[in-house]
């Protein structure tokens, strides 16, 4: 590390402006999904947040439509899932799964959604994205930690060592300035981010475009739907339909190249193309329709100095496999273990350069998945569309290569992802668990935060007192999860999760990735090796840890 750079992480957490009253912990720009989860996770731990958004009104129309099952944990922890779970419509039973048809409906691939996803909810979700948000901004502005300034853009900002100096113009009168201050910024404002032009990160396009017009209706009849999400890759007319919630239905058709975007957006070419569908002004009322140009492209860069993007601001990727959003939800949940833990001395600012090595890898991949499955879909060319279905249809008659899920991509190499350990960088276990006759989630009935779990064995016999008692101070929990025990494994869940591992403990962060399995005996070097990751020596003297003192 250089004497500069390690002159700019002290001064980083240094502690003045954190006690100036007009300086807010974090300035989230942008109340979309992305800034309003990463506001309720800060405003939780205590932290000052302000929220700016540029629109005095929340935005009414919905882009995301499903929500997979990391996401849903994510909600969980920012305190959603407890009160309004009833948002979300699983995929579930036979009408669970994403599948692939030709233009003559035949099946070209299945993808079963109905298996047990790792995070304790179902593996893909419908939903109305206006409700989310409803709920998301009810939630933040019931923390008295949070306040949310709506009708500001952002318009300019400075930083130095210890703050961000965000100028916003009023949304209706541009002359009208004021400037705010903060710790950190989160730049949550969305594809087209001033945020992220403003500090002069720059973006790569992977070149993929395609237009597709989205049309959001009710169904006015029970009619039985088929799969939970059916791509129609039909040369001709590409096509998706998809559950999209509770009473919702969501079509989307790609734009042919003889048709115009207005013609397409016209009211009338949306109830022409659902037709074949028998959805027709009798059998449903159009909610929305409107014409959308897909693309991928992400941000070079996630952080500069103390701005740092979430969500589209820093990654766009086309809507096949229902991601953009769970991406963003994961940025905000890495992004607020990592500055909570800043904020409150308990970890180096230097975890934050972890921030976009180990998003950045991570989205990538999914945005090449979402990319190389658009491009099957759009096919629009007769005879590679005929040798695409002769291939999928051979793929579909072979297990070896039929897909079971969607992606998993591992987190991109950084000090809390163990390259010699298969498991770390992926996602962590939640089950239902059992104590004291209460049956629940495991976050919900344990806690979230850092999580030590040993299957049959306690994870701390053996750990040196003073190490465990810093996994305490830093928030952590350390429990034996059994068939039969205190806390029971109610449905088994995490028997089988270790047992596919081959290990009895696994250590697991806030945003539940693993940071490492084995054996208890491995549990010292683990949280050691946690410790030296999040660099919480420089900021905290060992005597206090010792006498549990908080910070
Ligand atoms: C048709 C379609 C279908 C999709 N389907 C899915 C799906 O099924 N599943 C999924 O996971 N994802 C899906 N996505 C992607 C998903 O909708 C987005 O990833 C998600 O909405 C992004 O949230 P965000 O909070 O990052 O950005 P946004 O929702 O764009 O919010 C950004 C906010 O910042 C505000 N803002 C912008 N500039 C400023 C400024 N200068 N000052 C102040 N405020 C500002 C904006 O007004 C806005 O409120 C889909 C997208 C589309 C278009």
């Amino acid at each position: 590390m250089s004497n500069s750079t390690r002159t700019q992480r002290s001064a980083e957490n240094r502690p003045s402006a954190a006690d100036d009253p007009e300086v807010a912990d974090f300035l989230i720009v942008g109340a979309g999904p992305v800034g309003l989860v990463t506001a309720i996770l800060l405003g939780r731990t205590g932290k000052r947040v302000t929220v700016v958004e540029r629109w005095p009104a929340r935005y009414p129309l919905p882009r995301a439509c499903t929500i997979d099952h990391e996401a849903l944990r994510i909600l969980q922890s920012a305190g959603v899932m407890g009160s309004h779970a009833d948002l979300f419509e699983p995929s579930r039973g036979e009408r669970g799964g994403y599948q692939i048809r030709n233009g003559d409906g035949e099946l070209l691939r299945a993808i079963n959604w109905n298996r047990p996803s790792e995070s304790g909810w179902a593996n893909t979700n419908g939903f109305y994205q206006p409700d989310l948000e409803e709920a998301l901004e009810s939630m933040a502005l019931a923390l008295p930690t949070v306040e949310l300034r709506r009708g500001w853009s952002a318009v300019g900002l400075e930083q130095d060592d210890e703050t961000v100096t965000l100028t916003v113009a009023s949304t209706d009168d541009r002359t009208q300035t004021t400037a705010l201050r903060g710790r950190w910024l989160v730049g949550a404002d969305g594809a087209n981010s001033v945020i992220r032009d403003l500090v002069g990160i720059a973006t790569a396009d992977s070149g993929f475009e395609a237009d597709w017009l989205v049309v959001d209706y009710r169904p006015l009849d029970d009619r039985p739907w088929g799969a939970f999400v059916t791509q129609y890759c039909d040369p001709a007319q590409p096509a998706t339909a998809v559950n999209s919630g509770p009473g919702r239905r969501r079509f989307e058709f790609m734009r042919p190249t003889d048709v115009s975007a207005d013609v397409m957006a016209q009211p009338e070419t949306a109830w022409c193309l659902m037709e074949p569908w028998g959805v027709t002004p009798e059998t449903a009322r159009l909610e929305r329709h409107a014409v959308y140009t897909f693309r991928a492209r992400w941000a070079t860069e996630w952080r500069r100095r103390r701005v740092l993007l979430a969500g589209d601001s820093a990654h766009l990727m086309p809507p096949f496999l229902g991601q953009g959003l769970c991406s963003g939800l994961r940025d905000a949940s890495a992004l607020a273990w990592r500055l909570s833990m800043i904020e409150s001395g308990l970890a180096d600012a230097a975890v934050l350069d972890s921030y976009g090595a180990e998003r950045g890898a991570h989205v990538t991949e999914i945005i090449d998945e979402a990319v190389a499955i658009g491009q099957m879909v759009c096919e629009q060319d007769p005879q590679k569309a005929a040798d695409r279905d002769a291939r999928l249809v051979s793929d579909l008659h072979d297990p070896d290569a039929a897909v079971v899920e969607p992606p998993h991509p591992r987190l991109g190499r950084s000090p809390f992802v163990d390259p010699n350990d298969p498991s770390s960088g992926h996602l962590s276990v939640q089950g239902q668990v059992a104590v004291d006759g209460t049956i629940g989630l495991y976050d919900d009935v344990v806690g979230g935060g850092w999580q030590l779990t040993g299957i049959d064995v306690d994870p701390l016999v053996g750990v040196p007192r003073e190490t465990a008692a810093w996994f305490a101070s830093i928030g952590g929990t350390s429990v034996t999860v059994s068939a039969a025990g205190a806390l029971r494994d109610v449905e088994g869940a995490y028997r089988a999760w270790f047992d596919a591992r081959d290990c009895s403990v696994v250590l697991a962060r806030p945003d539940f990735y693993v940071v490492g399995t084995g054996e208890p005996r491995d549990v010292a070097r683990l949280l050691e090796g946690l410790r030296n990751a999040l660099g919480a020596e420089r900021s905290r003297p060992r005597q206090l840890i010792e006498e549990g003192a908080t910070p």
